[in-house]
């Protein structure tokens, strides 16, 4: 990927003429990339609705303009919780309505992919189907973000490679996310590629977000990731948040409790404005209809 080499991914790689991609997020005025800091968090899992609907107010006030949840969820064992499905997504429409949240969620099969984007703005592809290029053509061919995760084995060419496959399609408005790799450490459950942050921002035109909780697979270093990820120059992270992060279905040794969310989001303050950058502000709260009582 040395600069001087052509570029094989026409269409993702940062061309002579183009700037980076700012990606407006249908239907809404929030954006991903350019100078804006993009904040995504919410539960790994989307449990019930008094959960979501408690950590989207909580988060939104500690300054998170965009909504994750998983709906139907990918397990490394059949065993485990794998998703409420359409009603998650029908809770993740409920809570945006109530909020103005976009949310996040992730596709994992291509017999879901019309479903899935009827509800959700942005639509996940996840690390363990980075590779599947039957998906990555499918949401494609959607007009809905594709937030596309790095593959725990893949190298940062395979990622961009990846966009390429959701690009020729037609889909432009691909996400990158750099969620850690497997290394042979076992102190956190990935390791942090802090360096494909760079990297990837001199390749591609693309905007590129972190996920610290899955790099790290433990709570106590979420934050360090958070503001390393903004000095390196991420433009947005995706973070696990549980209202009781004990109880949590999935992902519970990773999840920060709604106050350590909000410490997050103080911390990284002098990070974002040091890097020159703002965050990305929640959108208004929707105005609910006012109904004149009987007379
Ligand atoms: C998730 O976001 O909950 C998830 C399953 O992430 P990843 O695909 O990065 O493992
Ligand atoms: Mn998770």
């Amino acid at each position: 990927m040395s600069a001087s080499r052509k570029r094989p991914y026409p269409l993702a790689g940062l061309g002579a003429s183009n700037a980076p991609t700012v990606i407006t997020v249908p239907e809404t005025s929030l954006t991903i990339g350019g100078t804006g800091i993009a904040i995504i968090a919410g539960p790994c899992s989307v449990e019930s609705y008094g959960m979501l609907s408690q950590t989207a107010t909580a988060v939104r006030a500690s300054g998170a303009a965009f909504l994750r949840g998983g709906a139907f969820k990918p397990r490394t064992s059949p065993y485990t919780f794998s998703g409420l499905g359409v009603d998650a997504l029908e809770m993740l429409a409920t809570v945006r309505a109530e909020t103005g949240m976009p949310v996040v969620t992730e596709v994992i099969d291509t017999r879901l992919v019309d479903t899935v984007a009827m509800y959700a703005d942005i639509l996940q592809i996840g690390a363990r189907n980075m590779h599947n290029y039957a998906l990555l053509s499918e949401v494609g061919r959607t007009r809905k973000p594709i937030l596309l995760k790095r593959g725990f084995a893949a190298t940062i060419a395979e990622l961009v490679m990846a966009a390429e496959h959701i690009m020729t399609q037609g889909n432009m408005d691909v996400i990158l996310c750099e969620r850690g790799i497997r290394s042979f450490d076992t102190e956190t459950r990935n390791t942090f590629d802090v360096a494909a942050i760079p990297v990837l921002k001199r390749e591609t035109h693309l905007p590129v977000i972190v996920d610290p909780s899955h790099a790290a697979g433990r709570t106590d270093i979420v934050a360090a990731l958070s503001n390393a990820a903004v000095a390196a120059g991420a433009d947005g992270l995706i973070v696990e948040v549980h209202p009781r992060p004990p109880e949590a279905l999935s992902d519970a040794d990773q999840s920060l409790s709604l106050t350590e969310f909000d410490a997050l989001m103080r911390g990284l303050a002098p990070f974002v404005q040091a890097a020159g950058r703002h965050l990305v502000a929640p959108a208004p709260l929707p105005v609910t209809p006012h109904t004149e009582p009987a007379s």
